[in-house]
């Protein structure tokens, strides 16, 4: 069996890990970074919480004999994403990204993109608007520096938000379209920062966006180390695959010891 750590956090990281668990050739862990209140059940073996930096993972990954790692984090969760490339080239474990390509505007979406929190607030303008902000709880308060907007904040767990004129909805997607565009039109929202994922599962904003007119704030993604990237879960299952005959090999070579 080839041991397979999996870096969740993504509906992506959910379905292989899914996948792994219904194939005998492996045995997969799916790793979260615990950041919401609860986890919704994988329904396969999972952990939660950091590994303690690069030595920490490294450590983890020795320990347990690991074959191969998939960094299948949110494209924002760089530090994970950066201290596993480390990890992997340290412990010698072959690593493979899981990520599928961001967004691109079409016709009829009103976007402005930026490369970061503070560029998100700053692009919102000098006129009081009425904001959707989907950038996560840990983000928000970048928009304390733009005050004299109302912000209605998505984020899973309810919080307090550090900014004046703000209300938090908690909620756990994905949403549809339909839910998308009643929100933002109840809301009476005139703009929606988003961060650009990419993600399936969270695409209905966008639409709604563009069939409603709504301006769209899209924070680009950070850089990442340049590792072998997969964009699908069957590109992930195939990469694996190969990893099991390779660990196979290796490992028939040793016992006859050639
Ligand atoms: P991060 O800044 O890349 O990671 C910070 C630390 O959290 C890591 O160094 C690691 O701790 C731990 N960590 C992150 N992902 C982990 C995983 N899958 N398994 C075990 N430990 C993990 O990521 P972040 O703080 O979670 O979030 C950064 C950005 O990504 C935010 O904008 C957030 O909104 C967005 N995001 C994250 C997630 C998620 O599931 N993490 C989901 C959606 C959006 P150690 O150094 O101790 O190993």
């Amino acid at each position: 069996m080839l041991k397979v750590l999996i870096l969740g956090g993504t509906s992506e990281a959910r379905r292989l890990g899914q996948q792994l668990a219904a194939d005998a050739r492996f045995d997969a862990l799916l790793s979260f970074a615990g950041r919401t209140e609860s986890i919704a059940d994988p329904g396969v073996p999972y952990r939660v919480g950091g590994f303690g930096g690069i030595d920490g993972l490294c450590e983890h990954l020795r320990r347990e004999r690991y074959g191969a790692l998939v960094d299948a984090t949110h494209p924002f969760a760089a530090q994970m994403s950066r201290h596993a490339a480390s990890a992997a080239e340290l412990v010698r474990v072959p690593l493979a990204r899981l990520e599928g390509p961001p967004w691109r505007p079409v016709a009829g979406d009103r976007w402005v993109e930026v490369a970061t929190m503070a560029a998100a607030a700053a692009a919102l303008g000098s006129d009081p608007c009425r904001v959707l902000c989907t950038v996560g709880r840990l983000e928000v308060g970048a928009f304390a520096a733009a005050p004299w907007h109302e912000y209605l904040v998505r984020a899973v767990d309810p919080f307090e938000p550090p900014l004046p004129r703000a209300r938090v909805i908690a909620a756990r997607g994905p949403f549809c379209v339909d839910e998308e565009r009643a929100l933002m039109e109840r809301e009476h929202i005139d703009v929606l920062v988003s961060k650009n994922s990419g993600t399936p599962s969270t695409y209905a904003k966008i639409i709604a966006a563009r069939q409603l007119g709504v301006r769209v704030v899209m924070v680009c993604r950070p850089s990442l180390p340049a590792v072998t990237t997969l964009s699908a879960v069957s590109e992930a299952m195939i990469w694996l695959e190969r990893a099991w005959v390779e660990a196979d090999h290796d490992a028939s070579t040793t016992k006859r010891g050639v």
